[in-house]
């Protein structure tokens, strides 16, 4: 039976590597020097290489179930997500952070639902979640992908909270990003702090918003347009 796993490999070293033969050594003698920590989802069919056109060496990327940022709590724990920020704001001294959320994200629809009894660590990960899920019984296309925003600004602010991404932030070295990608349509919506919307990136008239500033409670908690539990019919 044919490894196709195998096969790949070796195309990939006899095919494309060598087209790019001199960028890999280069990035080793030099060292890598991304610019940008992208914090994304899992989700296969998330491609960040696609979506942004980097190539070999320009992204420093962590992914999760959800593209979720834990708190910066400082317990001893094994913090991947954390440890990651930690390296590419301090160490790579990244310019940006892009936390990239998706439509159709199961991470998202799971908030709404159960995970099983055996998942305990993915039950405990989808709490990073939570804050962002709305008050809807059966949450229906503009739920979920209300969810998947407001989780996204939510991942923002958490950012904040760890002190070297503040510390940058707050000296105009690090901006963040919030990015939402439509996988049906191809297309990233770029959350603006200033109207505290997602804007189409064809529409948008910048990848990011700037320095991030805190929202107050009140706007991360706006319910507009969203459809309630009816309270009378259950
Ligand atoms: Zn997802």
């Amino acid at each position: 039976m044919p490894d196709e796993l195998l096969e790949r490999l070796r195309r990939f070293q006899t095919d494309a590597f060598p087209l790019q033969r001199s960028l890999f050594k280069h990035l080793v003698d030099d060292g890598q020097h991304p610019t940008t920590l992208f914090i994304g989802c899992s989700d296969s069919r998330l491609v960040p290489y696609l979506l942004t056109g980097a190539g070999p060496g320009e992204l420093f990327l962590v992914r999760n179930v959800g593209a979720f940022v834990p708190p910066y709590d400082q317990s001893q724990g094994f913090h991947g997500t954390a440890a990651a920020i930690e390296f590419a704001v301090l160490n790579l001294q990244v310019q940006r952070i892009v936390v990239c959320g998706h439509s159709h994200c199961g991470a998202i629809r799971a908030l709404y639902g159960e995970v099983p009894a055996a998942a305990q660590n993915l039950a405990r990960w989808l709490d990073l979640g939570r804050e962002a899920a709305l008050p809807v019984a059966e949450p229906g296309p503009e739920v979920l992908r209300r969810t998947e925003q407001r989780a996204i600004v939510l991942q923002l602010e958490r950012l904040m909270a760890y002190p070297m991404v503040r510390d940058r932030v707050d000296a105009g070295q690090l901006t963040l990003h919030g990015w939402h990608y439509v996988i049906e349509d191809g297309e990233i919506h770029v959350f603006d702090v200033g109207v505290g919307q997602f804007v189409p990136a064809s529409q948008a008239d910048n990848a990011g918003t700037g320095p991030y500033q805190r929202f107050t409670e009140a706007d991360r908690l706006d319910y507009s347009g969203v459809p309630m539990v009816d309270e009378g019919h259950g």
